[in-house]
């Protein structure tokens, strides 16, 4: 079954809430708080779109720009119904204290457009996504602003970007957008580069718990880029049993395992969705409470939150999607000893991959996929041993025995990078 989203949790406020914490630990003075918790510029755009049948209609469509001390601003854009301001802002805060901790040269933005563009035809999507980005061609760029793909958005809506504002610039310019296709300028392994970094996340929190991998339970929420290559990766290359997965369509279920690339390619199939899948039964219940010993939300916002928190089963959570668990839920899950690997670490892979991508594209010198893999595990790896150190030092000073979570730890160690590039570039006033 599908998992509704509750739309009366801000994600704003979660993501304020969750820096806030991060903030008083590091004794940030409230100047600073608010600079760092502000975003930079947040726009709106009213697109008009000529529709098939000759109407016009307008689409209300997003870009927010968090920081750009470190870099410009990368973060992507997001096509859906409940996209806001509000949404937008915290994704783009996000990508700030991702890029942080990853510890690439970017700062944070995102973007979206209020559309379910299962209602619109190929060409009115194109239409759409070109609209946007003619509006925005002066935010963007590869020195400013470097947009992405999000949910319902992929390497077709990244090529029609390029493309739009190449045609503006009156040259192709490849590194304005990343997550494109192989043949406009993307970069290999940036596909399953998402996945891969919640791959290499949770092989290092089993290690780190010494926890076998190989056999062990997983369940998917959401299946489309991240959740279905998470799943195949962690199936393919680690040994794990992957028991449940869902998506809009539904949800399924399977102890014995789940065959993951027969799942991708039912579900890719006419776009049908995980539902009907001969390989596995139908699932009634929450895919979030199944008896499993990772989770990994990848889906959207606010799917575990203090009603089910308490229902988790999962020891691990590993949060493919941005903002799947809410500050509430985070310490309901502590109390009960469930680890969390937080979205600014775990997702990271897919930014990072993108980072490498602008540096292809900026170089002219394209990568092997081995390299990019290699590369992406180094970063993630790093990244994920300065949040344990992090965590490992701030619970070594704490008198009480009250443990850091990771999360915490993951904005503790982001906040003082971004910090410190503000304090050396000093304030133009
Ligand atoms: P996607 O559009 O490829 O897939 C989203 C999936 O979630 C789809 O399978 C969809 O059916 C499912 N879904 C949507 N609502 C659901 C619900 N209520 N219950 C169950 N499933 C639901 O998007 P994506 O790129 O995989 O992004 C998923 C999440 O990962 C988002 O939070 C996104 O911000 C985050 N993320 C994506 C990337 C990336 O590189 N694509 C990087 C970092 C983080």
């Amino acid at each position: 079954m599908a998992v509704a989203v509750n739309s009366q949790l801000n994600p704003l406020e979660n993501a304020e809430r969750q820096f806030e914490e991060a903030a008083a630990r590091l004794k940030l003075d409230s100047g600073v708080k608010e600079m760092l918790k502000r975003p930079r510029r947040a726009t709106i755009q009213w697109l008009p779109v000529m529709m098939d049948d000759g109407t016009i209609r307008l689409f209300e469509g997003f870009r927010v720009q968090h920081n750009i001390a470190r870099g410009p601003a990368k973060g992507g854009i997001r096509f859906h119904p409940d996209v806001s301001l509000e949404e937008v802002s915290a994704l783009a805060s996000w990508m700030t204290w991702k890029c942080a901790v990853a510890d690439i040269p970017f700062g944070g933005g995102k973007g979206g457009i209020r559309v379910d563009p299962r209602t619109l035809s190929k060409g009115e999507v194109e239409r759409l996504t070109r609209r946007y980005a003619a509006d925005l061609s002066d935010l963007f760029g590869p020195e400013s602003d470097v947009p992405a793909p999000d949910v319902n958005t992929g390497e077709r809506e990244m090529a029609w970007i390029a493309d739009t504002y190449s045609m503006h610039e009156r040259r192709t310019e490849l590194g304005v957008v990343t997550g494109k296709p192989l043949e406009v300028g993307g970069s290999a392994g940036r596909r399953e580069a998402t996945g891969r970094g919640v791959m290499i996340c949770v092989e290092q929190i089993c290690q780190y718990l010494k926890m076998p991998l190989k056999g062990t339970r997983v369940a998917v929420q959401g299946f489309g880029n991240v959740g279905g290559v998470s799943a195949d990766l962690l199936a393919r290359e680690c040994g794990a049993k992957i028991v449940a997965a869902s998506d809009v369509s539904g949800a399924v279920c399977n102890d014995a395992g789940i065959d993951v690339p027969a799942l991708l390619k039912h579900s890719a199939e006419n776009r049908r969705g995980v539902a009907g899948f001969a390989g596995a039964k139908p699932l009634s219940g929450s895919i979030l409470e199944y008896d499993c010993d990772i989770l990994v939300p990848a889906a959207l916002e606010n799917q575990i939150t203090s009603d089910n928190a308490g229902r988790v089963r999962a020891r691990i959570i590993a949060e493919g999607a941005n903002g799947p668990t809410t500050p509430d839920a985070d310490k309901i899950l502590e109390e009960r000893g469930v680890h969390v690997i937080p979205d600014i670490l775990c997702n990271a892979g897919g930014v990072t991959v993108s980072y490498f991508e602008w540096v292809q594209n900026r170089m002219g010198f394209y990568w092997p996929e081995a390299e990019v893999n290699a590369r992406l595990r180094e970063k993630m790896v790093k990244a994920f041993g300065d949040v344990i150190a992090m965590k490992e030092r701030t619970d070594a000073a704490t008198r009480d025995g009250a443990k850091l979570s990771l999360r915490i730890a993951a904005y503790m160690v982001a906040i003082q990078r971004v910090l410190r590039v503000h304090e050396l570039r000093g304030m133009y006033a």
